[in-house]
């Protein structure tokens, strides 16, 4: 039996503020007052699982358990075909450098792997969204989504975050970078797990 959200204050466990933009967006028609681990001043756990699912329970129940409050977590990441499903859970790791985060240093990886294996084209790739939401008594509900589309270069648009610029989903011709967020919200992975997520624990 899934567990209802019957709270009016919700965490957002994450410091990604791409994530936490479009969570706060999907999240809003609830009326649920939602605030971030950030704002909590919340540390981030380390990521220590090599399933979506079980990092995203780390992040949920880490700030269920810091803040006494229901937390929602978000673990993500693109999957390349071609690349045996890489970068997958390490997504977030492709982009990491001294000075922080850089998803076109990360995207340009990609493709580079890509053309040095002369990968067929479409360069057929997913993008996964595990949602985690958690008790601070230790109860956790876990639902996905996942969008199939294709890698393509160069990149396309300033819209979103992360890979978006380079993922064009299936039966579109804009980007997730190019799309207006309103439409990347309504078809996103995190949308799909969004829906499951209501459905599950809000309706
Ligand atoms: P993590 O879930 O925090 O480990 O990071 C997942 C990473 O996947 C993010 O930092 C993004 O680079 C990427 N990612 C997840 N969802 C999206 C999305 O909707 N658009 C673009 N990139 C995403």
């Amino acid at each position: 039996m899934t567990r209802r959200f019957d709270g009016d204050k919700l965490v957002i466990a994450s410091h990604n503020a791409g994530k936490i933009r479009e969570i706060g967006a999907l999240l809003a028609p609830y009326g649920v007052e939602v605030v971030s681990a950030g704002d909590l001043g919340l540390t981030e756990p380390d990521e220590t699982e090599d399933s979506f699912a079980g990092n995203a329970r780390i992040k949920a129940h880490y700030a269920a358990l810091e803040t006494g409050l229901p937390a929602l977590s978000d673990d993500s990441g693109i999957m390349v075909d071609a690349l045996d499903g890489a970068p997958g859970v390490y997504t977030a790791d492709w982009a990491e450098t001294p000075a922080g985060r850089d998803f076109v240093m990360a995207m340009t990886k990609v493709w580079d792997l890509l053309e040095a294996k002369q990968a067929p084209v479409p360069r057929t790739a997913s993008f996964n969204a595990t949602l985690c939401l958690a008790w601070p008594d230790g109860h956790d509900e876990i639902f996905e989504g996942r969008v199939h589309g294709q890698v393509v270069w160069p990149m396309r648009g300033q819209n979103g975050f992360g890979f978006d610029p380079v993922f064009l989903p299936d039966g579109e011709t804009e980007t997730f970078g190019e799309m207006d967020p309103s439409r990347k919200h309504a078809m996103s992975h995190r949308a799909l797990a969004f829906a499951r997520l209501v459905e599950g624990c809000f309706a």
